[in-house]
């Protein structure tokens, strides 16, 4: 019998394989990932410093602790390079596999601008374990970081760096932080939380580019600084206003986009994530796709919540009963605690208009459709005792 195979082993290929079992106790289930499989709360990459954490600390269970609670096959550094629908096989390391159902939990791949200088290359992304410990590593002995972006990932490095003592420059063109989910009052209340923690804003700006020997220390002259004295290390990032900045370290966090290319390859239909059903199932009989990879029912939404409402509808339709996915109002936690905010955005290309509030200490910021309905929300600082009363109100993304 040919096993279900869950490409990925990232939160949705683990709790997909973790729902399925609570249903099916014996299907063979086999997990095929590119990286350790260790499983980790990705969240919470972003404020480990905060709360104390070492990298391997945020590992909850390696891959042989997962393959026993799972009673799954976990192939490890293993990375499919091609699916044949039509055969029911994937390829990983030149050997083909037949599944008798495909799952794809690929995720989503960081999205890097170009820059020029010297130092491009040194410009670090963080999107899985490996990433952050590696970051981790760069930053040990180093005093300041500079974060290009100031979305959701950028501010709460920012926050959390911040936190640890670091100097802090944010690089962004927007107006304000988080300018794709908030309305302007509510990122400058952010900003503001920020600025007072001690983050130096560098807004309507891009990086152009990154260079090595941005200082040099007390005994060697400009540029010339070498390992022995430690300021090799720092960059100097020229923006787009002609101004400079000096740091140890930079941090892209200028977005993700849906790791798509993969199923592309294999003759799916592709649009912003992997094109699947209201019951996960992509465009060839028996795969199916959920995570940041894919795109449910025209939805690309790259939070937790999502693909949790997609793991239990999933297991259930692999246990043998079809279940599509209900996604209710789901809030997204931004984690500031310097000024936290919470925020449910309207549906994409929605009419209507924000209708905002700033009583002391927050911003409640409240998106009424045409019909005056409530579609979204932002709540900032003391406002966000709100979110849970609000969320009852907007109606389900998927009912
Ligand atoms: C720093 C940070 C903070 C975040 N904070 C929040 C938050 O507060 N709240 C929230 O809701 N969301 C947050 N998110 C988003 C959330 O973490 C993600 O939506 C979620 O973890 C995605 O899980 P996934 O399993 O789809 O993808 P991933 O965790 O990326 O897993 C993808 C898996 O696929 C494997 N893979 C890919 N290609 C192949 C291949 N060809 N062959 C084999 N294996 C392959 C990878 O090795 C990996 O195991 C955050 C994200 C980041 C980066």
């Amino acid at each position: 019998m040919h096993p279900i195979i869950i490409i990925g082993s990232g939160l949705a290929g683990y709790s997909l394989a973790r729902e399925f079992r609570k249903l099916d106790k014996d299907t063979p289930l086999r997990i095929i990932t590119a990286d350790d499989g260790r499983a980790y709360p990705k969240p919470m990459l972003s404020n480990a410093l905060t709360s104390g954490k070492q990298p391997e600390q945020l590992a909850t269970a390696d891959a042989v602790q997962m393959s026993v609670q799972l009673n799954a096959v976990i192939d490890t550094h293993a990375r499919v390079t091609a699916i044949d629908t039509a055969q029911h096989t994937l390829t990983v390391n030149g050997k083909d596999i037949h599944y008798a159902r495909l799952v794809l939990a690929l995720g989503a791949d960081v999205i890097r601008l170009p820059m020029q200088g010297d130092a491009a290359d040194a410009v670090m992304s963080i999107n899985d374990l490996a990433d952050y410990t590696r970051f981790r590593q760069i930053i040990s002995g180093a005093k300041n970081v500079a974060i290009i972006g100031a979305g959701l990932i950028g501010c709460e490095f920012a926050n959390d760096l911040r936190n640890a003592g670091m100097t802090v420059d944010v690089i962004a063109p927007s107006k304000a932080p988080l300018e794709r989910l908030l309305p302007e009052t509510a990122g400058r209340a952010l900003q503001q939380g920020l600025t007072d923690l001690g983050v130096n804003w560098h807004l309507e700006k891009t990086v152009t580019h990154v260079n090595h020997g941005g200082r040099s220390c007390a005994s060697c002259a400009p540029g010339t600084c070498t390992s022995m004295c430690g300021a090799d290390n720092a960059y100097r990032l020229t923006l787009s206003d002609g101004s400079t900045l000096e740091t140890d370290a930079v941090l892209s966090c200028v977005g993700l986009r849906s790791r798509t290319a993969l199923a592309q390859a294999a003759g799916l239909q592709v649009h912003h994530g992997i094109v699947v059903n209201r019951l996960l199932a992509a465009s060839a009989p028996d795969v199916y796709a959920l995570g940041d990879c894919a795109e449910v029912d025209g939805l690309v939404l790259l939070y937790v919540m999502p693909l949790m409402n997609a793991a239990r509808a999933l297991a259930k339709t692999l246990a043998g009963q079809p279940t599509p996915v209900v996604y209710p109002a789901m809030p997204v936690v931004i984690k500031t605690p310097a000024h936290p905010v919470v925020v449910s955005p309207p549906p994409l290309g929605i009419a209507g208009e924000w209708r905002i509030e700033t009583p002391e200490g927050g911003v409640r910021a409240l998106f009424f459709d045409a019909q005056s309905k409530l579609r979204g929300f932002a709540v900032t600082g003391s406002m966000v005792g709100e979110k849970n009363a609000l969320a009852k109100e907007i109606p389900a993304l998927l009912q």
